[in-house]
């Protein structure tokens, strides 16, 4: 894992790399490469102990001109404003990609969970919404789950925001439980569209996803259900891993066997019967296809060089240094970047919005067709992208065909004022 690369200048030049191929007027580009605004706030909670403590908590607003601000709150000790502002731009990218009608954002706060009770946390997530009301809203910026939230999180969020604007309002943060607003289908999103994009890769690409072994780093929400879905595909799951460590079975994991333990014990490598082995010996497996799912920065380039894998689908944000990228461009390793792969999230987000409004619910199934469709046409706009500009890797048609439809939308808007 490579600490030293700030994850906002791998945005900056994944942007760059794209604008090579757009004819982008120099300030139009700018606007492309900073957010509109951050904010910058310090949480005094009260512990249980009585004792004050103060937590630094960030949320970016990087572009609006397709619609609200739209990305998730993190909760990770290594939370910062660069990391912050970066995952917003993915965001934003993100969203243009599969042609969900938001802007980027994200927010988080530098704690680790695992130091704070569930009373803590929820006192902290009812400071920070407090914090962030004036800013959020359903037309204007809606908060989702990232690393270490989820619906729990998302439930105070949006009773702290109701209570104090004496209304309801579902649809200002996304990601909630089904009772309290939530979407069939939300919590496997993202590792559907892992999934998903694996598939569409495989069929591109001419190969057999169900004859493919795969390993998966990150046992989480993408991680874990993207490993089950690709095992429900025929591909063979030899190999997952969490910050405990991997597992490793070459004959295949029970990767909900694996997901039984993990909740028992917290850890993947307490795992029976399998191989423990080191998360660089995960990545550096000989499989079919890599799937990083854990955090940014995961594969730098000295890594890269090791990786076995021919197809590398991006579950997590930014899982790839940008020279990591450049040495897989130059091994000729096929990687679907994130932007696309794990749009999945965010899109389940939308028809969540999208049933707040109506006040109305979709089936799991209804959420799961529209779902493959948007994932299915954003990876086909990726590929023409590719194919009639001859562009060097399916990250930079990823970025071409979001930028393209961002840059659309700021000329129609004019300047103002
Ligand atoms: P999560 O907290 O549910 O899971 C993260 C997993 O990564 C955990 O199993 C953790 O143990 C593991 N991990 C942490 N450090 C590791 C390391 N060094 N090696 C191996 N495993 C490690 O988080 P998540 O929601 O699954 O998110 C994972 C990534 O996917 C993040 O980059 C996130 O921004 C991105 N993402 C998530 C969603 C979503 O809907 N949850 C949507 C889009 C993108």
């Amino acid at each position: 894992m490579s600490e030293a690369v700030n994850p906002f200048e791998s945005l900056q030049e994944q942007v760059d790399d794209a604008a090579a191929y757009l004819d982008v007027d120099p300030g139009q580009l700018a606007r492309l490469k900073h957010p509109e605004r951050v904010l910058e706030t310090n949480l005094a909670v009260e512990m249980d102990d009585g004792r004050i403590e103060v937590f630094r908590g960030y949320r970016s607003q990087f572009n609006g001109v397709r619609g609200p601000y739209k990305g998730g709150i993190r909760y990770h000790p290594d939370v910062n404003r660069d990391e912050v502002k970066a995952l917003s731009g993915w965001m934003a990218f993100k969203c243009a990609v599969v042609d969900v009608p938001y802007g980027g954002g994200k927010g988080g706060i530098a704690i680790d969970p695992d130091d704070c009770s569930a009373s803590e946390l929820e006192r902290i997530t009812r400071s920070f919404a407090t914090e962030l009301r004036p800013f959020v809203g359903r037309d204007r910026d809606i908060p989702a789950p990232d690393v270490n939230t989820g619906q729990r999180e998302m439930n105070w969020f949006k009773d702290t925001y109701e209570t104090l604007e004496n209304t309801t309002e579902p649809g200002v943060v996304t990601g909630k439980a089904i009772e309290s607003g939530g979407s069939a289908g939300r919590v496997e999103a993202t590792g559907r569209s892992v999934m998903l994009a694996a598939r569409e890769a495989c069929r591109y690409l001419d190969r057999d996803l169900s004859g493919a072994t795969v390993a998966v780093q990150g046992f989480g929400n993408v991680g874990r259900i993207g490993a089950r879905l690709l095992a429900e595909q025929g591909a063979t799951v030899v190999a997952v891993s969490d910050s405990s460590g991997a597992v490793y079975d070459p004959a295949g994991l029970d990767t909900e066997a694996v997901a039984a333990t993990k909740a028992e014990t917290g850890n993947v490598v307490d795992h029976d019967g399998v191989e423990v082995r080191t998360n660089e010996d995960l990545l550096t497996l000989d499989v079919d296809l890599l799937v990083p799912a854990a955090l940014e920065n995961a594969i730098d380039g000295g890594l890269a060089r090791d990786v076995s894998a021919e197809v590398v689908v991006e579950g997590a944000n930014g899982p790839l240094t940008p020279d990591a990228d450049d040495v897989f461009a130059d091994r000729g390793v096929v990687v679907v970047p994130d932007i696309l792969a794990n749009a999945g999230g965010v899109t389940v987000s939308y028809f969540e919005w999208v049933q707040n409004r109506q006040r109305f619910s979709w089936s799991e199934e209804r959420v799961n067709d529209e779902l493959e469709t948007m994932v299915v046409d954003g990876f086909d706009a990726l590929t023409d992208a590719y194919e009639s500009h001859d562009l060097p890797s399916y990250r930079v048609a990823a970025y071409v065909v979001a930028m393209r439809r961002i840059l659309r939308a700021a000329e129609q808007s004019g300047t103002w004022p």
